[in-house]
């Protein structure tokens, strides 16, 4: 199938192509933007784009050159896709080091040279800094995509030597008509409504939420951590649970659902929340926590974000933010 940008995603499309066809690309982009608003999907449209030997006048790849059948087969020698093996995982220095090798060959299809890294921020320092001399002599016919959806961990000098494509919030009447066409099953529209607000308006984590149970999931581990707040579950157990949804989703559930509490605290009713579906439990909570102990546990959950991409142990991590929650209730009372 042709790699194809989201419907979402024209304005953004036509400004790349154009610039590229207008030979104004810079050598290294960074795409930021929320998880799931399909920043890696715009990315391989626009590298097979770039690659295939006779592009549509949009811009697409064809689909059938002898260039897409590489791309499609994933042994296209001049593209170098580097993520981690695991989500949640580091990518490995060496794969790093070896981005400068690679561009210091020719294109053996084209004139160009493609490096793709996501997440970006799964660079460790070392790493980081083998990539920083490539940006900082970038042969004349490399192009390197970083992507990030959390540009803040990228070290400054990263961020500074790429030129940044920021992926704004999709419309949400784009997101709900691209979710019922992808969602097989007829979904009813209050159903599309809502997985899209779980997920902050981005379709594809929206998407990835039905597909995986996501809805039923989030309501057992939330039963687990209010469980934990009050006394009833293992927060050992609980991190258990909450470990296998992987420390970047872990961390993101964790915090949206400490601001609703904090928002429920200081609020004056009727509050507006994010995650209104967990209403009920948040509200019983509420009133055993203290505003001062959530904006710390906010902050723990935070800082344990900023590593949680391979240089923290998930299942560590996670038990020490359950454990911290199960104090915090203890000293609420
Ligand atoms: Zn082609």
């Amino acid at each position: 199938m042709t790699k194809a940008p989201l419907p979402w995603q024209t304005p953004l499309w036509d400004g790349l192509i154009s610039r590229f066809r207008a030979g104004s690309l810079p050598h290294a982009l960074l795409f930021t933007g929320s998880v799931g608003y399909g920043k890696s999907v715009l990315a391989e449209a626009l590298i097979h784009g770039l690659l295939c030997q006779s592009p549509t006048d949009d811009g697409v790849a064809c689909g059938e050159c002898q260039s897409c059948n590489l791309l499609m087969a994933g042994t296209h020698p001049d593209l170098m896709w580097l993520e981690p093996e695991e989500a949640g995982k580091a990518i490995p220095v060496d794969r790093i080091r070896a981005v400068g090798e690679f561009l210091a060959l020719k294109g053996q299809y084209s004139d160009r040279q493609v490096v793709f890294i996501n997440p970006a921020e799964a660079m460790n320092r070392h790493a980081a800094n083998s990539l920083l001399k490539t940006l900082e002599e970038p042969s004349e016919d490399a192009l390197l995509i970083l992507i990030s959806s959390q540009p803040s961990l990228l070290l400054p000098t990263i961020r500074s030597r790429c030129q940044q494509v920021v992926f704004p919030q999709p419309a949400a009447q784009v997101s709900e008509a691209w979710l019922q066409a992808q969602l097989k099953n007829a979904v009813e529209p209050a159903t599309i409504k809502n997985l899209l607000a779980l997920s902050n308006g981005a379709p594809l984590a929206a998407q990835a939420l039905h597909e995986t149970g996501g809805v039923a999931v989030r309501h057992d581990l939330a039963s687990l951590w209010v469980g934990v707040a009050e006394g009833r579950a293992d927060p050992l157990v609980c991190a258990k649970q909450w470990s296998e949804l992987g420390l970047p989703q872990a961390t993101r559930w964790l915090s949206s659902w400490v601001m609703d509490l904090i928002r429920l605290k200081s609020g004056v009713d009727p509050v507006a929340i994010t995650n209104g579906d967990l209403r009920p439990q948040l509200q019983k909570l509420v009133g055993g926590l203290e505003l001062k102990q959530l904006f710390a546990y906010l902050a723990q959950i935070t800082e344990t974000a900023r590593w949680a991409n391979g240089q923290l142990n998930a299942q560590l991590a996670m038990e020490d933010l359950m454990v911290s929650w199960s104090r915090q209730r203890t000293v609420a009372k």
